[in-house]
């Protein structure tokens, strides 16, 4: 594998791997800074390949097709983890991959996740393998109920996870899992959801944004807002965490970590993911940086930018079933002067699916709340 430490700088081509809407928003924030993108993924037109140079329509598992992506850039990221390892060392014959290889093997799958971060003293809920119906039972009695059983790999927006109540359910449980390996999660009876959006450089600087706060709506989120309502010191421990699971998997570029805050005060590891994030969106209105141009900062070895937050923000997710009725009403949303629009480009609305979301500030994170999800609801106006 070859060696790169000299700063990418602008005129350069960076490559992603992957090509909605993340992929979309940092090709724009790296065409800000003068550089060229290339999009790989199965598909065409996509949200990122509509902002991008070039368009690599294949499989990820077509090695040829993948190397001959990395040859023709100087640096290559991703916007979603579940890229198979066979496919980063292919480019990275030909181009550094940040976050590298193995950041994203560690990340990709829930079980590898815990054990790295509960081997490092990073707090997790406890948690258990599962490859058969007595492990579960094992588990169960070992941990308790109620807990989430979660497959291992390829999971996201609670896709792929059950929460088990009770004892009788634990064989429907097993059977939902289809053969694939399982995580037994003891359940985390949290105050809220929170996360923090961190950059990490070649040369080891660091620089995370004010802590979110995020509140889903059947598993997928909803509304986040900054800066999170939290007391300062756990702040500080949260924006801690981040720097310590940052520094422990040598990162360079970018990686969010989702964190619980529990009805005790604690903060828990949720989840983590090698990239920029949902929660992180309302950054391109409110920061001085946008989560997306810190990240082409960290992956090309610029200095990084201030993560400062200009005023509270909120951001609120526009998702497919907004559009069931019809177009939504656009100019009803943005009647509100400190409310931003941000479509991705999908042509089909479907039920569930990102499709854009909005970004209003505020005198407080109160206000800028209210502001946002009362856009939201404008935006049915008829
Ligand atoms: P995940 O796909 O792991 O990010 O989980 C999606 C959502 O499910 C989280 O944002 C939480 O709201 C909830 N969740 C996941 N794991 C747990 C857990 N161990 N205890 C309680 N809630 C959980």
């Amino acid at each position: 594998m070859k060696q790169f430490h000299s700063p990418i700088l602008p005129g350069a081509t960076i490559g992603v791997l992957g090509s909605g809407q993340l992929g979309r928003m940092f090709a724009l924030a790296a065409r800000e800074l003068g550089y060229r993108i290339h999009i790989y993924s199965p598909d065409t037109d996509t949200p990122a390949g509509q902002i991008g140079d070039k368009e690599f329509a294949s499989s990820y598992t077509d090695l040829d097709r993948i190397r001959e992506f990395a040859k023709e850039v100087q640096v290559v990221t991703f916007e979603f983890e579940n890229v198979h390892a066979a496919s980063t060392s292919a480019a990275a014959e030909f181009a550094p991959v940040r976050p590298d290889g193995r950041v994203l093997h560690i990340t990709q799958n829930r079980l590898r996740e815990k054990t790295f971060l509960e081997g490092n003293s990073f707090p997790v809920t406890p948690f258990r393998r599962i490859n058969s119906l007595d492990d579960l039972q094992k588990a169960a009695a070992e941990l308790g109920l109620p807990a989430v059983l979660k497959t291992a790999d390829f999971g996201y927006d609670g896709k792929g996870q059950v929460k088990i109540m009770a004892a009788e359910q634990l064989e429907s449980a097993f059977a939902a899992l289809k053969g694939a390996e399982g995580i037994y999660e003891a359940f985390v009876s949290f105050e809220k959801e929170i996360s923090v959006v961190a950059a990490r450089t070649l040369n080891g600087e660091f620089a995370a944004f004010p802590v979110f706060e995020n509140a889903h709506a059947n598993h997928i989120l909803d509304v986040t807002f900054a800066p999170a309502a939290i007391d300062e010191k756990l702040a500080q421990q949260a924006s801690e965490l981040a720097a310590g699971i940052l520094q422990k998997l040598d990162v360079v570029g970018l990686l969010t970590v989702e964190m619980f805050v529990t009805k005790d005060g604690r903060i828990l590891v949720n989840e983590l993911a090698p990239r920029t994030h949902n929660s992180g969106h309302l950054t391109i209105d409110a920061c001085v940086t946008s989560q997306f141009e810190q990240q082409v900062r960290a992956v090309c070895g610029l200095p990084l930018g201030s993560t400062e937050l200009h005023k509270p923000a909120a951001m609120a997710n526009l998702l497919g079933h907004l559009w069931q009725v019809g177009e939504p009403n656009w100019a009803a949303a943005l009647e509100d002067p400190f409310v931003k629009l941000h479509l991705y480009g999908k042509a089909e609305a479907r039920v569930g699916r990102k499709m854009g979301h909005l970004t209003a500030t505020g005198e407080t994170t109160q206000e800028a709340v209210r502001r946002v999800t009362e856009a939201r609801e404008r935006l049915l106006r008829r």
